[in-house]
């Protein structure tokens, strides 16, 4: 049965019809999305919103300001997007195909290739348009804004939240989205609908366990066993949002990384199954593998602009860089 058949024409008065997740799940797929998930669009559960307004009372985000803006709307989706009824979270994989040879200089296994925000909204948006075109549904008009709308980081979204809502795994105790037998390194994105769909998905349980691997690995105390995250100590805020000097714990914790840390990651066991990304854009330059610490500490202006062309390490600019660089001493 096609799909368009059970549709209308418009968004208004839809009530009779819906989306079928399995359309948009395939679509999803078939783009090379690794995971797609769908929820109901809902204020935040009570018991998260309230957890994350304590974080932020206790002044947790540390120099991250945007965290604390628009926090109604940060909590509840429908202020974010009025009309919204289906929210759907995707996850696209990124675990590292060729990684820094071991005893050099080390960059988040995210940040290796190009910048993934614009992949990600690159294919989120060719996601939208193939679900406009299925169900006719009408987009960017002039003056109008799109009826579906694609974030990426780009406004005040509980993507973790929203992914273990959708079914695709859970927050762990490193505070990022595990996928079973699928691992944590994954860019989330999500897809806001303004219309129900025939099926939902169920909320992924906690499979954490009794594991503590990625809390013994953390070595800064960041991540604690029932207590908050603690951002201001974590490697991945102290060497890339932080803009003033390195903590003390942070320099004498940050090992060979200059930009991010993979560490509560790296230990944790869902992420021996993670199979390296095939994506174009996100395989490391030549240049960047081929990088020792002498070239790091003789880095110019010039070569970083190359280097990072396109790059999200561009967030940190040449300064932050060199900060982070000429803690290690060579
Ligand atoms: S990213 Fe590094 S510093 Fe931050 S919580 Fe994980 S292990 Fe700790
Ligand atoms: S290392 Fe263990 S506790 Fe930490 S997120 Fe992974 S499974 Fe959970």
């Amino acid at each position: 049965m096609s799909s368009i058949d059970t549709f209308n024409t418009n968004t208004h008065g839809m009530d009779s019809s819906v989306v079928q997740s399995s359309v948009i799940k395939s679509l999803a797929h078939s783009m090379g999305f690794f995971a797609c998930g769908i929820a109901k669009a809902a204020p935040v559960d009570e018991v998260i919103a309230l957890k994350y307004r304590q974080w932020l009372k206790k002044g947790e985000e540390a120099s991250m300001a945007y965290m604390a803006n628009y926090l109604e709307k940060r909590l509840n989706p429908c202020l974010l997007v009025p009309g919204v009824r289906s929210i759907i979270s995707l996850a696209l994989n990124y675990a590292p195909a060729q990684q820094i040879p071991e005893g050099e200089y080390q960059i988040a296994a995210y940040a290796l290739g190009q910048d993934y925000h614009d992949l990600m909204k690159r294919k989120m948006r060719e996601l939208a348009t193939k679900i406009a075109e299925q169900y006719q549904i009408p987009q960017n008009k002039e003056d109008e804004k799109p009826t579906i709308r694609c974030f990426c980081d780009t406004a005040p979204v509980l993507e973790r939240y929203w992914a273990q809502k959708a079914g695709l795994g859970w927050v762990g105790r490193n505070h990022q989205l595990i996928i079973p037998h699928a691992g944590s390194m994954f860019f989330l994105g999500e897809i806001f609908l303004p219309f129900d769909t025939d099926n939902y998905d169920e909320p992924m349980p906690n499979r954490c366990g009794r594991c503590h691997r990625c809390i013994d690995a953390c070595p800064t105390r960041a991540i604690i066993p029932d207590e908050d995250f603690h951002a201001e100590r974590c490697l991945s805020y102290q060497l890339i949002e932080n803009r003033g000097e390195l903590s003390d714990e942070a320099k004498a914790a940050m090992g060979d990384t200059i930009y991010g840390c993979d560490r509560c990651q790296t230990a944790c066991p869902w992420n021996r199954y993670a199979t390296p990304n095939t994506e174009p854009t996100l395989q490391p330059k030549p240049e960047l593998l081929s990088m020792s610490k002498e070239k790091w500490h003789n880095l110019t202006v010039e070569e970083y602009q190359r280097l990072f062309k396109g790059s999200a390490v561009k967030r940190v600019k040449f300064e932050g860089l060199k900060r982070n660089i000429t803690v290690k001493k060579f």
